[in-house]
């Protein structure tokens, strides 16, 4: 499978409106990120995206996205939301299922009551079905299954807000264990239940929320996300959902001191960037 890294910045993207700040004013395209959203693609030609924020359009046309056979969310916040109605020209000759737990999809009918309403004629609506993922039991789902490629949900918490991290496989169910075939994608997340730590395994590739170094009520710090990423055994780690306090070169050295710190050998840890590419 393929992964593109869409956009790897906290909800504000950057730069900051109305911020003069060195990163904000960084010439390194490597510092523009936009709202966070993950692209990914299956061997056969299969196409999904986890969150559609508000440049979706604009991440789209650079990621050169020309299908998608499923919208996964991780929650309803803009930042991960807003950009839904831009899916329009893709889901014209197929409805496109948009896979979310139940807040998020009450959130969604909401904000995108437009869709699901006959006031309109002409101007088009994104051909859209919200599609609840299904739970066994209470804290527990089941996965989707999209051609050869498997999204798995994981609850985290977002402060106090339950949402979903998705783990994503390919190559059916008996591969599916194999973990150096698996991604974890878990953006806004500040900690991680103990029930859901099985569900993620040691991951080949980890894309984690890393606002910044600074504490924070929502969301991992750097260092919370690389212990978190060093305790799964992830072996790939990238950074996501970053803020505007660090250039990526800075983040690259604050990672790489991480890793020589604690003599870590096998395992690569950096902050993502807006149309990194990933092969699995
Ligand atoms: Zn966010
Ligand atoms: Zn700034
Ligand atoms: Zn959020």
């Amino acid at each position: 499978m393929k992964l593109i890294v869409l956009g790897s910045g906290t909800s504000h993207g950057i730069p900051v409106l109305g911020c003069d700040c060195a990163v904000c004013r960084s010439p390194d395209p490597k510092d523009k990120r936009m709202r966070a959203s993950l692209y990914i693609e299956g061997n056969s030609g299969e196409a999904a995206v986890i969150d559609t924020g508000p440049e979706f359009r604009l991440q789209a046309l650079r990621a050169g996205i020309r299908r998608l056979d499923a919208v996964f969310l991780t929650h309803a916040h803009a930042d991960h939301l807003h950009g839904l109605d831009d899916v329009r020209p893709l889901s014209q000759e197929k409805p496109l299922p948009v896979y979310c737990d139940r807040p998020a999809l009450e959130e969604l009918k909401e904000r995108f009551s437009y869709v699901f309403k006959i006031t309109q004629r002409g101007g088009g609506k994104p051909n859209i079905i919200p599609a609840e993922i299904a739970a066994p039991a209470p804290g527990v789902w089941i996965a989707v299954n999209i051609g050869n490629l498997r999204l798995s949900p994981i609850p985290v918490k977002h402060g106090a807000l339950d949402i979903l991290g998705w783990r994503i496989d390919e190559g059916g169910s008996s591969q599916a264990d194999d973990s150096t075939r698996t991604a974890v994608y878990l953006t806004d997340t500040s900690a991680i239940p103990d029930t859901s730590l099985p569900l993620i395994g040691s991951p080949e590739i980890l894309i984690i929320d890393g606002l910044r170094t600074k504490p924070h009520e929502t969301h991992f710090n750097f260092e919370q996300a690389l212990h978190t990423a060093l305790g799964l055994g992830a072996k790939q780690v990238f950074l996501t959902h970053i803020c505007h306090d660090y250039t990526h070169q800075k983040i690259e050295e604050y990672c790489r001191n991480f890793m020589q710190e604690r003599e870590l050998k096998g395992i690569s840890m950096g902050p993502a960037f807006d149309g990194l590419e990933l092969e699995l």
